[in-house]
């Protein structure tokens, strides 16, 4: 667990959110600030910083985090969403613990903005 951060803070249930699933390994939960009907966050428990810290070890996480999100879609009933994730201050990423965007419940374009 990093300190300082909001994302360990939440996954470590130090800070309250509205769980979608949990396990070992990561957390999901609903954006406070939703973009889409649907919009939910999966992280990982242990703290990597973004997409830019995936290497060899800790890549695991990553794969299961999709296997996770193709389960609680599924559960959830939706059969169309996009998972995005945010690199560096340009791309708009403004917390700094790895998370995947799913979002689900209207038209969206493309390229996104
Ligand atoms: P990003 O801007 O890609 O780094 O995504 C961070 C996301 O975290 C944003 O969509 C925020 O709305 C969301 N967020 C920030 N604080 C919280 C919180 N306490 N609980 C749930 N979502 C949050």
């Amino acid at each position: 667990m990093k300190n300082d951060c909001l994302f360990c803070a939440i996954a470590a249930g130090e800070i309250p959110s509205n769980k979608v699933y949990e396990d070992d390994l990561c957390y999901a939960f609903y954006d406070i600030a939703p973009q889409a009907p649907t919009h939910f966050l999966v992280i990982p428990k242990d703290h990597i910083g973004s997409v830019a810290e995936i290497g060899a070890g800790n890549s695991a996480v990553v794969a299961h985090i999709f296997e996770v999100i193709a389960n609680v879609t599924k559960e959830l009933g939706l059969e169309s969403y996009r998972v995005v994730s945010n690199i560096g201050e340009q791309a708009g990423q403004s917390v700094r613990h790895l998370h995947f965007h799913v979002l689900s419940g209207r038209d969206m374009t493309w390229p996104p903005g």
